[in-house]
């Protein structure tokens, strides 16, 4: 079943043509990384998918919401950030809000649900990301690794159907970033849809189903993702992953 249709998605920035006329499919429980050098449009793409962006013209279903970008009402554009939930580089929690705080704050988590079941849900998804004994822990002192792991229990806290992370690692000290990828391996198992840009090629390699190389707000290639990373078929991704490799 397709949890995810983008078709001719276009974005500018002024005269910089960010996405041009991007079509990508992805299905419920696939696991999609988006590779590509810097600049080719990747965190706008994943922007656009929740909105954070808005799109110039194109057209963007996600599970049973669709809409038209340029033409929609206010409660379809709700409808379809609700969607989805954004794991950013720089974990964005609160500062002044505990490891638990942090996920039950979130509107979505907390209209539906009794202090009692949210703080339950909160602790166990901390839980599930390592974390339950730095519940009351604040951020300032977690690792870089404990807080992206917080950042993606809220992400989860609002049960989107898809999640989407943004270079989840890039952020983190060298010897952090294993923590945080062996998480987002754990959800992949759960055959959670994800969309993942990162530059862990290695990562890619062994948790993606599906390698998209964007370059120049296209893209270029896409495939299995060992295939993809070990034998590229453009020219410009054999450059890009001989680079990263
Ligand atoms: P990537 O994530 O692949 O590095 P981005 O999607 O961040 O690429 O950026 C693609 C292009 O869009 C770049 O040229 C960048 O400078 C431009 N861009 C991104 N966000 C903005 C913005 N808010 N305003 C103007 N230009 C932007
Ligand atoms: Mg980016």
């Amino acid at each position: 079943m397709e949890m995810i249709k983008v078709e001719k998605l276009t974005k500018s920035f002024g005269s910089n043509v960010v996405l041009k006329e991007i079509d990508l499919t992805i299905n419920e429980g696939e696991v999609v990384a988006i590779i590509g050098p810097s600049g080719s449009g990747k965190s706008t793409l994943l922007r656009c998918l929740n909105l954070l962006e808005k799109p110039d013209s194109g057209h963007i279903s996600i599970a049973d919401v669709s809409l038209d970008v340029k033409q929609h009402s206010r409660k379809e554009e709700s409808a379809l950030r609700h969607q989805s939930a954004m794991v950013f580089q720089s974990y964005n929690l609160f500062k002044n809000k505990t490891a638990l705080e942090n996920i039950t704050l979130s509107p979505v988590v907390t209209q539906g649900l009794n202090k009692n079941e949210a703080k339950a849900l909160g602790l166990s998804l901390l839980k599930q990301v390592g974390l339950e004994q730095q519940a009351h822990q604040y951020p300032i002192t977690l690792s870089g690794g404990q807080q992206q792991r917080v950042a993606i229990a809220r992400a989860l806290a609002v049960k989107p159907k898809v999640l989407l992370f943004d270079e989840p690692t890039s952020a983190l000290d060298p010897e952090r970033v294993n923590e945080v990828l062996q998480v987002i391996q754990q959800l992949a198992k759960q055959k959670i849809t994800m969309v993942i840009v990162t530059h862990e090629m290695e990562f890619a390699k062994n948790v993606a189903d599906r390698v998209v190389f964007m370059a120049g707000g296209n893209i270029v290639e896409q495939g299995p993702a060992r295939q993809v990373i070990d034998q590229p078929q453009q020219e410009q991704t054999k450059r890009f992953v001989r680079q990263f490799g």
